[in-house]
């Protein structure tokens, strides 16, 4: 289950990234052609099923690095020879045909029609939209070439040979490694990561792998250290076009250090996140059931804001504004929501082994929240409010076991879920395989910082 805290957390990393992405492709208008591309031989890793599944966020995001990536393919399609050629860059007018472009950019008729014959079988000119630019190439008043953008990721070139034109569709050349990072986090976890190759997807994942443990807004700062194992596709410009899956990720702040592999058990749907025993990294019941909250008052003896005097404090307090969602802590069932006394709009959920969680103070219930509902763990189950006695917008969280509540922080209770036999035979075998993988591109960074190496294996 990809839970809704990690969802809720990659919206906001994506706003992030598409902001980086728009800068990238600002500076993009200003690169070099690079000489001698061709001899890479294109098309040598790119095709379409690299791209295919994920969300329709990722396809779009797919999308716009393909388009990234083909703005580059368009250049790199013409070799050497090209560099002292005059470039004009053209806009397709209104209403206007490729021929008709061709010949306002002082193409001679016979150019023109050998040029578009070329592209018989490669592309249809008719689907050129008004707007689009073409990039034109002319040697001593000849034309030696055109290129355009067919599609996200793919450019067609035309261009003169001894024998006339020649077209053909170039798509960009991928490279394939398993990318290790390593690194402290600066400013944030999700920045410094993404500097060093990862995308949205790899730090979406690790908040997912690490939802149990860590919140992510209290508990990691700059100058904790995580690592990333996973897969990547690169351009010749070291830039991550694709990712695949993500194979391993630990994260050490000052409560320490976890490190998570991810396995796909046998006859389980999707690859699940496990320490080096085998343990899964889910919990029975998460013990902070918000997104960005901040830990106001935990469990214990406390002078009562309101009441004036000290007493026991049964729950744990998370500041946080109206509206935020309260996410039920784990699988159970509805056994009360509404209002409830001093706790305002409360709803109660019952969990197995004897236990419960309480959610108090809500501004309103999230839609079907009523006694007898099923709910999945990180469901939206209400929204933060101020009701009850609260002297400002929080979440009161209880969890209890057996009627009497406990202090969250103390609960050890792991979902049950620890590979044995065969399961855990061959997770050993994967862990092996990831943790000589670590090794391996831990090695080869090395080398490349003693050598003074200006790119690393990992850029
Ligand atoms: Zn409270």
């Amino acid at each position: 289950m990809f839970s809704a805290v990690a969802d809720s957390w990659s919206v906001r990393l994506r706003a992030e990234f598409a902001q980086r992405l728009m800068k990238a492709r600002k500076g993009l208008a200003a690169f070099a052609i690079m000489a001698g591309a061709l001899g890479l031989g294109m098309g040598l890793a790119w095709n379409t099923g690299l791209f295919g599944g994920g969300s329709a966020a990722a396809a779009a995001q797919t999308a716009q690095i393909r388009e990234e990536a083909a703005r580059r393919a368009e250049h790199l399609a013409f070799t050497e020879a090209y560099l002292d050629h005059e470039t004009r860059e053209m806009r397709v007018a209104s209403g206007e045909t490729l021929a008709g472009l061709l010949v306002r950019a002082g193409a001679s008729r016979d150019e023109t029609n050998a040029a578009l014959a070329s592209l018989n079988g490669v592309y249809d000119p008719r689907r050129l939209r008004p707007g689009q630019s073409v990039s034109l190439f002319f040697s001593d008043a000849r034309l030696t070439g055109v290129a355009f953008r067919s599609e996200p990721g793919a450019s067609v070139t035309a261009n003169r040979t001894t024998a006339g034109f020649a077209a053909r569709e170039v798509l960009m050349p991928l490279t394939f490694e398993n990318a290790r990072i390593a690194a402290q986090v600066e400013t944030s976890l999700y920045a410094t990561a993404l500097s060093l190759g990862a995308t949205d997807r790899e730090i979406a994942a690790l908040a997912d792998a690490f939802s149990y443990d860590v919140d992510f807004q209290r508990d990691v700062r700059p100058g904790d250290d995580f690592e990333l194992v996973f897969e990547r596709y690169y351009d010749d410009e070291g830039n991550t076009v694709r990712t695949g899956d993500l194979l391993f990720v630990a994260l050490e702040t000052r409560r320490g250090q976890r490190n998570f592999y991810s396995f796909l058990a046998p006859g389980d749907a999707r690859p699940d996140w496990y320490d080096a025993e085998g343990k899964s990294a889910r919990r029975f019941l998460m013990r902070t059931p918000i997104n960005g909250a901040r830990l106001s008052s935990g469990f214990g003896m406390r002078r009562h804001p309101i009441l004036g005097y000290s007493r026991m404090h049964r729950g744990t307090d998370f500041a946080a504004p109206i509206g935020t969602p309260i996410l039920a802590a784990g699988e159970g069932t509805v056994v009360r929501a509404g209002p409830f006394s001093s706790y305002g709009n409360y709803v109660r959920i019952r969990h197995a082994n004897g236990y419960e969680t309480a959610y108090a103070h809500m501004s309103r219930f999230a839609r079907g929240i009523r006694a007898g509902s099923r709910v999945r763990q990180g469901q939206i189950i209400g929204y933060v409010g101020n009701t009850g006695r609260s002297t400002g917008p929080h979440l009161h969280y209880e969890v209890m076991r057996r009627g009497q509540q406990i202090n969250p922080i103390n609960l050890q209770v792991a979902n049950g879920r620890n590979l044995t036999g065969r399961a855990l035979e061959l997770f050993n075998i994967e862990r092996q395989r990831i943790d000589t993988l670590r090794q391996v591109r831990a090695s080869e960074t090395t080398e490349a910082a003693l050598h003074g190496a200006a790119a690393v294996a990992t850029p």
